[in-house]
């Protein structure tokens, strides 16, 4: 794997300003949850997989599909119509040849970032909650009430999270990952018991 400042150094050119900034934040504030519900190692691939979380978000969509193909990232019906969606999957692939990692447990929260899953590591938990709640993103409603409960229980945060993102996507017109659906009904139940 290649050092976090080389890490940033290769984002800072595949990425936007604001999508840099954003990223920085991630990682920041997943290390903070890290510290919070692990050990020094978890913080370490907390700050890994924040950084890395959006490195293939940028690319235009031509690239994304082109990119998909030759990393034979499968393409979903619904990928089909959001290419955007296929970041997350995408930026797996691109973390293991251009940044060379090969942690499965960072790769898999890379991958489980936007839509969510049944079941995920406590490590996938803190980067898809990060990228909700870092602090350089613009104020919005029901941002501190994901604050308050990413320190307090991550089920709870993630529960949240999944609802006020079903809120937004339908709100939007868009569609709901099939994913992001199971991840919403495990979350409910797991925070029902
Ligand atoms: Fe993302
Ligand atoms: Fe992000």
């Amino acid at each position: 794997m290649l050092s976090v400042d080389h890490i940033k150094e290769k984002l800072q050119s595949a990425l936007s300003v604001e999508r840099y900034i954003h990223t920085i934040g991630v990682a920041e504030e997943a290390q903070k949850l890290a510290a919070n519900y692990g050990d020094e190692q978890l913080m370490k691939k907390a700050e890994i997989a924040g950084l890395l979380h959006d490195c293939a978000k940028d690319y235009p969509p031509d690239m994304k599909r082109r990119f998909c193909k030759e990393y034979h990232v499968p393409v979903d019906e619904i990928m089909k119509r959001q290419i955007d969606l296929v970041h997350p999957f995408l930026g797996v692939e691109v973390a293991r040849r251009e940044y060379d990692v090969s942690d499965e447990e960072i790769l898999e929260a890379i991958k489980w970032h936007t839509t969510g899953r049944a079941n995920m590591s406590i490590l996938e938990k803190i980067i898809f909650i990060a990228d909700y709640i870092e602090p350089n993103r613009e104020a919005f409603e029901g941002l501190e009430k994901a604050k308050e409960l990413a320190y307090a229980n991550l089920n709870h945060a993630m529960l949240y999270i999944l609802e006020s993102t079903v809120d937004y996507v339908k709100k939007r017109g868009r569609e709901l990952h099939p994913f992001s659906i199971e991840a919403l009904k495990y979350y409910k139940r797991m925070t029902e018991l």
